[in-house]
């Protein structure tokens, strides 16, 4: 079974998510997928909810997807005082689990388009296998020569490959396209208007019921 940590601040969690993270579950199949809460350094912009709203909410989301979990790490108490790169957090988990099980990190194409930013991006793949998720709106291909030659040299076309080693591959899934961000969520409801067909019903409901983003009685 391979483990996927889908890493992202979830401000809130959204069918953008959700979707994708469903279908690339079926995709590479015997895949278990943790979404990770971000712990954001107090030296950047803040989130609108709370580390525990955000919490809150993506636990509504997975209630009824048994495929997907929660994995608090980045958020827990100890963490809070060190905000962890994504680096550290997968070397903390292998540390946990060893090197021969198999650990994905999961992204959209923005992120990746972003990648280089990241402290010590290239060593992501001595830890885990990278899959990419598709997000209109963003350039399919990089221009970034060094970010270009590093996919070539590690993506795989088969995500059956993704179960034949326990790190090390790039792998581009064909998830479905959800123009859908928590940006524009958050903009929608701030002018009180509707977004219930974009994030689930019981997220809808904590928003609702906890007045977030901008909500009117
Ligand atoms: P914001 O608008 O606040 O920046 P976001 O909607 O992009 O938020 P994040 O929580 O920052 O959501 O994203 C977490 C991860 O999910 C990132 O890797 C991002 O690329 C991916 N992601 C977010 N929305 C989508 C989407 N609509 N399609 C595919 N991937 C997505």
């Amino acid at each position: 079974m391979l483990t996927a940590l889908f890493g992202g601040t979830f401000d809130p969690i959204h069918y953008g998510h959700l979707l994708p993270a469903v279908a690339i579950a079926h995709e590479v199949k015997r895949m278990q997928i943790s979404l990770l809460p971000n712990h954001i350094p107090p030296h950047k912009p803040q989130p609108e909810a709370t580390t525990s709203q955000r919490l809150a909410m993506l636990q509504l989301a997975v209630e009824e997807i048994p495929m997907l979990s929660i994995d608090a790490r980045e958020i827990s108490s100890v963490r809070l005082t060190h905000p962890s790169y994504t680096i550290d957090t997968l070397q903390a988990w292998r540390h946990e689990n060893g090197n021969h099980v198999g650990l994905a990190f999961i992204m959209g194409q923005d992120s990746l388009l972003s990648l280089p930013t990241w402290h010590n991006w290239q060593s992501l793949l001595d830890y885990a296998h990278l899959l990419v998720c598709r997000r209109p709106g963003y350039a399919e291909k990089t221009d970034n020569p060094e970010l270009q030659a590093w996919i070539a040299n590690h993506q795989t076309l088969n995500s059956q490959d993704l179960h034949l080693a326990p790190h090390g591959y790039i792998y581009f899934a064909h998830t479905p396209l959800e123009d859908i961000s928590a940006t524009e969520i958050r903009q929608r409801i701030a002018q009180q208007t509707n977004c219930d067909d974009l994030l689930p019903p019981k997220v809808w409901q904590y928003i609702q019921a906890e007045k977030l983003y901008g909500v009117k009685d």
